[in-house]
């Protein structure tokens, strides 16, 4: 707070309120929460990762038969990730498995990988041949 503020302070006391009892503050804007001027966070705010393109593609290096689907590029944390191999599984009707942030699915999978994908909102890339 500057100095100058200091000056109108007693006579803003008497009529506003600063006990906290009125509730809490902000950090951000150190106002009231009823009054917060930043309810809005940033695109920075860490709750909200950036959903990039995710890409559906199949791998047959070293597998056996059609290979494994992969769905790369999520942004998830690891229990919203294996719920989401799970409706994967279940629709494609095989067995998978979730590494390093990426959902392998057994066989040729894509076309119903990126329907089910495309329904949960994200924005789907069909990758290799
Ligand atoms: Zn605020």
């Amino acid at each position: 707070m500057a100095k100058r503020q200091s000056v109108g302070k007693m006579k803003t006391a008497s009529t506003r309120v600063y006990s906290t009892d009125a509730g809490a503050r902000c950090p951000g804007c150190l106002r009231l929460l009823a009054e917060c001027v930043c309810a809005q966070p940033p695109a920075s705010a860490p709750s909200a990762p950036k959903q990039g393109v995710v890409r559906v593609g199949r791998e047959t290096k070293g597998r056996k038969g059609a290979g494994v689907t992969v769905v790369t590029g999520l942004v998830l944390a690891p229990e919203a990730l294996k719920a989401l191999a799970q409706a994967l599984k279940k629709r494609c009707g095989v067995g998978g498995a979730v590494k390093d942030g990426v959902i392998e699915l057994q066989g040729e999978q894509r076309d119903a990988a990126c329907a089910v994908l495309e329904a949960e909102g994200f924005t789907v890339k069909r990758a290799g041949g």
